[in-house]
């Protein structure tokens, strides 16, 4: 066994490794860029080597300064991770020609599944199911064009170099063969410097299913049952399970045996994944094999009850595999959900920010959380956008799948964009459920995802309300501001919304999707009873709530539910059965005052701490005069006045954390 491993990788798959390595004992060498110096995965490292500036290109794809931070360090094999120099035959040359060892497969291994195309005609050659296609040499867009026509679309265009759903294109008819080649060409060009294309039928609604094999160098092979990874969105997973929904013994072990067949064919040895598409009629296509460890490995780890990384380490110095097919058993379900910095309202573009405030959920046996990432750090430009991987497991589909959810809405991130709420409608919602999985689950339901129809405004929208006005009134009572020496149990006195009988209807103006709405609340109380009658537009619902933490319990019109609710940035995400909602309080129309300071008006810019207020409660103040001061991350914010007018309360005393979007003061303007 190895005394010493390098990890070429960043982030959480770098961190995952690093926690098995210590778990045997093994020493463990980092390698970072100039944007990670003080990354997690530094931190956790016994030695770290710097391998360059920031560019992946630089550092983590530098198989140069991966191979002399090895030796400088002494590490006697290399983990690769996923993605950078994980499927690179040359940086595997590279190993072997210094005596280090690659924790991953043989070097021929990965170059036989480096070509789509090369790769279907070894497993042709093998008995392994292929989807129908073209996968030949010859490139002429006129022989392209006829296997297409003899198949029948629609068809794929796929990149025989292919990754990340770069250089596919759908084709839907003869018409479009010609564009859609162009393209596809082009794209493959660019990403991957070669443009081979192979066809294929076009299966529509397929799933992906895929086996994980394990192979040691002694013979032996097993593998570790399926995930299901439909669930894409542009080609790529969002959430993954394991087993697959709906899997019959017969059908697990004639794919099992199909990817064993697969991995037998090329020497494989250590961990690998055999992707297939299964088709309704439960046939099934070998798509590709990954000859590495999978992003979503966690969740076969988390039903087998093995650690695939301490696998993939044992193997690599020669042992045999911890245990035989027969040893092998499913336990449960999991599921994971891959948490990324990116806008799923603008076609999940990524996006980039400093991740401010980060609580993930409470881990343990059934919750786990890989990140490697910390509270303060960045989401670059550099380098991917994920944050985290959630995963999750129970003893049945749908306890996970409660798990899951409870987790998301748990979640807490802000200084970020980031995908949490739309995982959790897609958990949510009643076909996912009901496992009606295929690869175009996300465009089938997609009104049911984005939650932008006007009957979810009708039921968000008073929700919102109430809770905006719950949490109003939590932050009292306190002796506001420099009221101190007044009657602290006197109404007037409290900083709450309860103010005089005209007071108790209270107008919110909430953006929900963009649009502005403006809501009515008129407060009842009948003995230690508070009601609340919500009005908006021609709707009107009785509803009565309490705020516990994070946890809204509400009544309307006699209907109880709870909620789970999360502040970022400003905004607020509801959690509720039917799904989340994201909504935030709009700044109060003060007469034209729009020119709100840009440190954030009366709203918390962001988490932060009450350093002080400047000026009295009641005192008359000028438009743009300070009112308080705020510390976020490290910085100061001062809080002015939007327009010429009053301040009525404080809501928060210095010393206060403050959450971001928080309401500060109460400001009355003048006419
Ligand atoms: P990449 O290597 O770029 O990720 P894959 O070959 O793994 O590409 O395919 C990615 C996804 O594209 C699959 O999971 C599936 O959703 C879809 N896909 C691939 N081939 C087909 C096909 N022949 N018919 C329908 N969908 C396909």
């Amino acid at each position: 066994m190895f005394d010493k491993i390098l990890i070429a990788n960043r982030g959480e798959i770098a961190c995952r490794v690093m926690r098995t390595a210590r778990n045997m004992g093994i020493r463990t060498v980092a390698v970072y860029s100039d944007a990670d110096r003080d990354a997690l995965h530094v931190a956790m490292a016994d030695e770290a080597v710097h391998i360059g500036a920031a560019p992946s290109r630089d550092s983590y794809l530098n198989v140069d300064n991966v191979i002399n931070a090895a030796r400088k360090t002494g590490a006697q094999a290399i983990h690769p991770g996923y993605g950078f120099l994980s499927e690179n035959p040359a940086f595997c040359r590279a190993c072997r020609d210094h005596q280090i060892t690659f924790i991953g497969p043989p070097i021929g291994a990965i170059e036989a599944m480096g070509s789509k195309s090369a790769a279907k005609t070894i497993m042709e050659a093998a008995g392994v199911p292929l989807v129908p296609g073209y996968h030949g040499e010859d490139q002429s867009a006129a022989i392209l064009r006829q296997a297409s026509d003899d198949m029948g679309y629609p068809v794929l265009l796929k990149a025989a170099a292919g990754g990340g759903g770069k250089g596919m294109r759908q084709v839907w008819s003869g018409a479009e063969f010609d564009a859609a080649l162009a393209a596809a060409k082009r794209e493959s060009l660019n990403a991957f410097g070669d443009d081979t294309m192979l066809v294929e039928k076009y299966l529509t609604r397929p799933r992906h299913v895929e086996i994980q094999v394990f192979c040691d160098g002694n013979g032996n092979a097993v593998y570790l049952f399926e995930r299901d990874c439909s669930v894409q969105r542009r080609h790529q997973k969002v959430i993954e399970e394991a087993p697959a929904p709906g899997m019959t013994p017969q059908l697990r072990e004639a794919m099992g045996q199909a990817a064993i067949k697969a991995a037998v064919a090329i020497a494989y040895e250590g961990a690998g994944t055999v992707e297939f598409l299964l088709d309704h009629d439960g046939a099934f296509y070998f798509m590709e094999m990954n000859t590495r460890l999978q992003v979503e490995h966690p969740v076969t780890e988390m039903i087998t009850g093995q650690d695939l990384v301490e696998w993939q380490i044992r193997v690599a110095s020669g042992e045999d595999l911890p245990l035989a097919q027969s040893e092998l058993s499913i336990r449960g379900h999991a599921f994971e959900a891959r948490i990324y910095a990116e806008d799923a309202d603008n076609d999940f573009l990524p996006v980039t920010g400093t991740l401010a405030f980060l609580q993930p959920p409470q881990t343990g046996a059934h919750v786990r959380v890989d990140t490697g990432v910390r509270q303060g750090d960045e989401v670059s430009v550099f380098y991917d956008p994920m944050i985290a991987k959630l995963i999750v497991w129970d003893e049945d589909r749908d306890k996970a799948l409660n798990r899951l959810t409870r987790a998301l809405s748990e979640y807490r991130i802000s200084g970020t964009t980031t995908n949490i709420d739309f995982l959790y409608n897609l958990a949510n919602c009643p076909p996912f459920r009901r496992a009606e999985l295929d690869t175009g689950f996300i465009e089938k339901h997609h009104a049911e995802l984005f939650r932008d129809t006007a009957r979810d405004i009708e039921s968000d929208l008073p929700l919102a309300a109430l809770y905006l006005l719950l949490r109003q009134q939590r932050t009292g009572p306190l002796p506001s501001g420099s009221s101190n020496g007044k009657d602290p149990t006197s109404p007037w006195n409290l900083n709450n919304a309860w103010r005089s009988v005209e007071d108790n209807i209270h107008t919110l103006d909430i953006v929900l999707h963009d649009t502005a709405y403006t809501v009515e609340l008129e407060q009842q109380h009948s003995g230690a009873t508070t009601r609340y009658i919500i009005r908006h537009h021609d709707s009107v619902v009785a509803a009565q709530g309490v705020l516990e933490g994070s946890r809204l319990r509400a009544e309307f019109d006699g209907y109880q539910f709870s909620a789970t609710v999360a502040e970022h940035d400003g905004l607020c995400s509801l959690y509720t059965a039917g799904g989340a909602v994201t909504f935030k309080r709009a700044m109060p129309d003060l007469g034209g005052a729009d020119q709100v300071d840009s440190t954030g008006g009366l709203l918390a810019p962001m988490n932060g701490t009450m350093v002080a207020l400047l000026v009295d409660v009641g005192a008359t103040v000028k438009k743009g005069d300070a009112l308080l001061v705020m510390e976020a991350m490290k910085m100061e914010h001062t809080i002015r006045a939007p327009a010429d007018g009053e301040v009525v309360s404080f809501y928060y005393a210095a010393g206060e954390l403050v959450d971001g979007g928080a309401e500060l003061l109460e400001f009355s303007a003048s006419e």
